[in-house]
């Protein structure tokens, strides 16, 4: 039996090179192994056929350069394939219309069945042709959908902090800025608390690093738990996380903060076997009028200074 790889090179005679012959091999390797055409059969028969491997952690600006170039190039073999598609159909319709004309100027016999065999061949030409066509937008659409799952998940290890599973600062920034033109859109408080967790420095010290890493994925798990799902929880820096709050007044984050006291002291970190405490401050601050997001993390920071100012494991609220 012919593989999808022997198959496809028998048809273009050489091994599969663009996105396109790729997807149209793994097409075939699917149907051949009666597999269904799923996203993940069809990833893995995609990574298989081209020898390059699954994307991993690690995002680069080559990857995303290579999403792009498997962009362009599909869409300059879609747009020669439907040219060439374009092309044949004309021809063949022509060479229909032909025989049709003169099979209604004869009436030999002989002639007759003569015509009405390059009805037949032509007709199946252009079938054989559309079908062709068909099976290759269907290929080159499940590569797209492929490549936008991908520049989905690249965007998405673009914004987050590895540790932590949290927004980094450049998921920060595009999260306000959306945020905050809804809320100016739609008229709606929107609130933030910068949390900084207190003597963390003494934590490393007493306990290790891997266990003031073990703090920091605990507490952004703790602060999810309470959290709705509209807002977004940032690593800002080191030991501070940052929480935006869309809809929420100072009254809803002072809420949100007191749950995550509780929710703190009901459980804390055991690391080794050991119970490890920590409090932490903050600084709670509501979007104004006019106010861009910049203006509002300063008096967010600076409410939080206070916190610290005035004795830790406390809130402080921006005037
Ligand atoms: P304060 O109450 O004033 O906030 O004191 P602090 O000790 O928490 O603050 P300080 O800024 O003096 O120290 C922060 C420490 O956080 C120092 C740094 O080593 C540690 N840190 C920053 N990032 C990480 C990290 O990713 N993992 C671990 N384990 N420690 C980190
Ligand atoms: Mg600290
Ligand atoms: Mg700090």
């Amino acid at each position: 039996m012919l593989t999808s790889m022997s198959l496809l090179s028998s048809k273009l005679g050489s091994v599969p090179q663009s996105p396109a012959d790729i997807a149209r091999a793994a097409l075939h390797k699917l149907t051949e192994e009666a597999l269904p055409p799923t996203p993940e059969n069809y990833a893995k028969a995609y990574y298989e056929i081209s020898g390059t491997q699954p994307p991993q952690e690690k995002v680069s600006n080559e990857r995303c350069t290579g999403l792009l170039e498997m962009i362009r190039e599909m869409l300059v073999h879609m747009s020669e394939k439907t040219g060439s598609l374009a092309s044949d159909l004309q021809t063949g319709n022509r060479e229909i219309k032909q025989s049709l004309e003169d099979l209604c100027a004869t009436e030999e016999k002989a002639r007759i069945q003569q015509l009405l065999n390059s009805i037949i061949t032509a007709t199946g030409a252009l079938n054989s042709c559309v079908e062709d066509t068909h099976e290759d937008i269907i290929a080159s659409r499940l590569t797209m959908e492929h490549i936008q799952e991908e520049m989905k998940e690249t965007r998405q290890w673009l914004q987050e902090d590895t540790l932590t599973g949290a927004q980094n600062r450049r998921g920060m920034d595009m999260a306000l800025t959306r945020e905050i033109a809804r809320a100016k859109r739609n008229k709606t408080s929107l609130s933030m608390a910068m949390l900084d967790i207190d003597h963390f420095k003494r934590i490393n010290d007493k306990h290790g690093h891997d266990a003031g890493d073990a703090m920091l994925v605990h507490l952004s798990t703790v602060i999810k738990s309470v959290m709705r799902e509209a807002d977004v929880l940032v690593r800002y820096g080191g030991e501070e996380f940052l929480i935006v709050l869309p809809d929420s007044d100072i009254r809803g984050a002072n809420f949100v903060i007191d749950r995550l006291r509780q929710v703190i002291q009901k459980s804390p970190m055991i690391y080794e076997g050991k119970r490890i405490e920590a409090t932490f401050s903050g600084g709670l601050a509501q979007l104004k009028p006019d106010e861009n997001g910049h203006s509002l993390l300063l008096r967010a920071d600076k409410a939080l200074y206070e916190a610290k100012q005035s004795g830790r494991n406390r809130f402080k609220i921006a005037e």
